[in-house]
């Protein structure tokens, strides 16, 4: 609790304005409250084939994950801010590797994902070792967003992803984006039905997004934020 002037001391807090015998107590300024990350100036800096040229573990990572098709780049780009960020990942001799890119003292890592075309055994089990051992053994890896289309969610391939996350201890943002291809309704319905299908596995938020209309943008941010160390405060001078 603060009084008028933000302090919070009991003396202060006794001392604060009544207002026909209620006690007024006013928040502190918004700006004492940890900053949120925007993930803006987001920028592409390395790929890798796997766990022997990943660049070093130095700060938390988020990465992202999705089947063909589902909307990832898109929504890679909406939750940056960065029209054209993850077009990287799909230019020639890029789609089947690790994309990193940094901003706000954090790695976002574009997992490669593969479509509905039937993928050789060969290649599927080379894309499992490299995504299944990062998944495993990186332990700068905070937190895993599936993104799968809110049409067509917990596909043979999300659910390998799901699996993945949770035995490993990584905690899940399911990301059902394409929302406004569904009336609000059976967005929310959907939304329910994931929930409930996930329901015994520990540590997956199931969010909405649409990245065409921008919405549900910020609930996304907010679950990726707080898998990740809080930002320090702003000094009130530096504020204003
Ligand atoms: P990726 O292959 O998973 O990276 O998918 P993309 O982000 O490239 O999206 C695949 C297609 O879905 C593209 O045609 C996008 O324009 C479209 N798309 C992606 N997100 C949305 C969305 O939120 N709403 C709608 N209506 N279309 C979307």
């Amino acid at each position: 609790m603060r009084s008028k002037s933000g302090d919070s001391t009991p003396e202060a807090v006794a001392d604060a304005p009544t207002l026909r015998g209620i006690r007024v107590i006013i928040a502190g300024p918004l700006h004492e409250a940890p900053p949120m990350r925007t993930f803006a100036n987001a920028r592409y800096t390395v790929s890798a084939t796997g766990m022997t040229n990943l660049p070093t573990a130095d700060r938390p990572e988020v990465a992202f994950a999705g089947r063909s098709n589902a909307g990832k780049s898109s929504a890679l780009n909406v939750l940056t801010a960065r029209k054209g960020l993850a077009r990287v990942s799909k230019t020639p001799g890029r789609t089947q590797l690790l994309n990193f890119f940094e901003c706000d003292g954090v790695r976002l890592v574009d997992l490669p994902g593969y479509g509905f075309a039937k993928v050789p055994p060969k290649m599927r089990q080379a894309w499992g070792r490299m995504i299944g051992d990062f998944m495993r053994y990186r332990e700068t890896l905070v937190g895993v967003v599936v993104v799968m289309d809110v049409r067509h969610p917990l596909t043979p391939f999300d659910e390998q992803m799901l699996g993945w996350s949770v035995e490993h201890g990584k905690p899940v943002l399911a990301l059902l984006t394409k929302a406004d291809k569904l009336s609000f309704g059976r967005a929310k319905a959907q939304r329910l039905a994931v929930e409930q299908a996930l329901r015994d596995a520990p540590g997956i938020s199931v969010r909405l997004m649409s990245a065409t209309k921008r919405t549900g943008v910020d609930e996304a941010r907010a679950v990726i934020e707080g898998w990740l160390p809080t930002l320090p405060a702003v000094p009130a001078d530096d504020a204003q």
